[in-house]
């Protein structure tokens, strides 16, 4: 099923349960009514002349037009390209003629960033205001939309958009979605950019409208549920597990805030009477540290899923004792694979939800390997490869690094180190380019982080490789020190005889910070480059 013909479906099932709720904006609309806007929006990026397979960008922070721009493109056959509202000039420049958008959808201007303002100094022809751009640094781009009331030189306003098409275009429109096929391509996202440039995943309505599906399922959301959707709509765990989700359940997605804002998710979910609640585990930190966290009474609140980093124990237990999410789960995925993976149960005891990412996702398969490709022993180590309905179509336009990335087999290698126990239970050990390998041994520097940071001096730190003549590849440590008079004899004269000594670090170097990605991963392969020169 198409993700257009979805939002048809839900819409004639459950016409007025509530389909979208952005309470920063103060919108609400049930699921007739959006299929109702969604069908207008999608005549009219049709009447731009925008055709199947073209590529429409979004660049702006959650709001309810982003979600009916997502389900509009998807009606209209268009590809949608989901763009981090934290990214600047050059990144933008880069994600747009990457995979050559022909409109762009922005805001005006909200809280965190003048987005006009960026387009404006990257495409300064904008100010000519005629009706297509030709701007040289943005040679694909032709259409540009703006979200608010304001009308903006250049730019279509959204709204405008949002006007009664003709009958025949309501015809052209059905008849299109009767030919569309759900291997279709129909966003492209980009991954965080931790081990390198961003890479663009293309992905179909088959691929991420069934994960959006099993996720949800797993946390048992039912039509009329109310889901709070604090976490960004640019990036899979929004717009797939979210987005996604409550329109495969007929649930409503309930936007609590532009940025996130703790307060406001604690009033939505209180207020709308949510069922479930997404976040990183540094989300729901700031959730239970919030003042009104013990004085709003949740009853409503009972799931969830908290992915992206591994989550410390007693934060989950607080999770649940507090906001009383006895059913939260916790989630593994990757841009490339739609994107999860991995999902611990509801009825998994809390320890396996802290300990593990649960178990392999329905009608998925996953292998671990090690260096030959070969199969390891069960609990051993190696690189986690999935198949399934959820592998991307590929990079776009990057043949050679998509078959890098699938095998022949069609098994999606993640470049994550994991084990998975006799039970089934998968756990994620690193990543397979910050393994470090000293003198033949295999060390993973999230093992010796964890030992590291029992530290009183140590406020964080990172464990790199950096080459070396002997071993190969020799620890080092680069620490961020709550107390600068820490030295290296004193942190390996802590570590002698509690870690093996192949893994005590020979070089520990104070650092201010790490280097890091738009979206707060720490890129361990700049570091690492920054140290090799350093110590070399
Ligand atoms: P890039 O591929 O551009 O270097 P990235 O891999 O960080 O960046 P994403 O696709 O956003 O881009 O992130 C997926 C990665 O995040 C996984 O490969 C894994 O390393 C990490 N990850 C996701 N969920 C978890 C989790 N629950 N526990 C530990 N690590 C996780
Ligand atoms: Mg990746």
């Amino acid at each position: 099923m198409t993700i257009g013909a979805m939002v048809d479906a839900t819409a004639a099932r459950y016409p007025e349960l509530p389909a979208l709720i952005a309470c920063h904006q103060g919108i609400r609309m049930n699921w007739a009514e959006l299929r109702e806007t969604v069908d207008r929006l999608a005549c009219s990026f049709i009447r731009l002349g925008l055709k199947p397979g073209d590529r429409v960008g979004i660049w702006a922070p959650n709001c309810a037009e982003w979600a009916l721009t997502q389900f509009a493109t998807a009606k209209a056959g268009l590809i949608l390209v989901t763009i981090n509202p934290a990214y600047r000039l050059s990144e933008i420049e880069y994600a747009l003629n990457k995979v050559g958008c022909r409109a762009l959808v922005s805001a005006q201007r909200f809280k965190t960033s003048d987005y006009v303002a960026v387009l404006r100094e990257l495409a300064p022809e904008i100010d000519d205001g005629t009706a297509k751009l030709a701007a040289k640094r943005l040679p694909s781009l032709e259409f540009l939309i703006a979200l608010g009331a304001d009308a903006v030189p250049g730019f279509a306003r959204f709204d405008d958009l949002l006007t009664e098409p003709a009958d025949t275009e309501r015809a052209d429109l059905e008849a299109l979605g009767e030919r569309l096929d759900a291997d279709e391509p129909i966003n492209i996202q980009f991954t965080s950019g931790t081990t390198g440039a961003p890479k663009g995943a293309t992905l179909s309505h088959r691929n991420i409208l069934n994960n959006g599906f099993f996720v949800t399922e797993a946390i048992g959301l039912a039509p009329g549920d109310r889901l709070c959707i604090p976490v960004p709509l640019y990036h899979c765990f929004g717009m797939v597990l979210g987005n996604l989700g409550c329109l495969a359940h007929g649930a409503a997605m309930v936007y609590p805030s532009d940025a996130f804002d703790p307060g406001a998710v604690l009033d939505a979910i209180a207020g709308e009477g949510c069922v479930g609640v997404y976040g990183v585990p540094t989300m729901f930190i700031a959730l239970l540290d919030h003042p009104d966290c013990g004085r709003l009474d949740l009853p409503s609140l009972r799931t969830g899923v908290m992915a992206g980093s591994p989550c410390p124990i007693e934060v989950m237990k607080t999770v649940i004792d507090k906001l009383g999410m006895r059913d939260v789960t916790i989630a593994y995925g990757m841009t490339e694979t739609s994107p999860v993976s991995f999902q611990s149960g509801m009825d998994d005891p809390v320890t396996r939800r802290v300990s593990t990412v649960g178990r392999v996702q329905p009608h998925c398969e996953v292998k671990i390997v090690g260096p030959e490709g070969e199969t390891v022993k069960r609990g051993e180590p190696g690189e986690l490869c999935t198949r399934g309905y959820l592998v991307m179509k590929g990079y776009w336009n990057d043949e050679a690094r998509t078959a890098e990335s699938i095998d022949a087999d069609g098994f999606m290698h993640s470049g994550d180190l994991a084990t998975i126990d006799d039970e089934g239970y998968g756990n994620i050990v690193g990543r397979l380019k910050d393994m470090v390998i000293r003198g033949g041994e295999n060390v993973y520097p999230r093992e010796v982080e964890e030992f590291l940071y029992t530290h009183p001096k140590i406020r964080d730190v990172q464990v790199v490789g950096v080459p070396d003549r002997k071993y190969g590849e020799e620890l080092c440590a680069c620490v961020i020190a709550s107390d600068p008079s820490l030295t290296g004899d004193e942190l390996r004269a802590f570590c002698q005889g509690k870690i093996a000594h192949y893994k005590i670090p020979r070089y520990v170097e104070l650092v201010e910070a790490f280097p890091m990605t738009v979206t707060g991963k720490i890129q361990k392969f700049a570091l690492r480059s920054q140290m090799s020169q350093t110590l070399g």
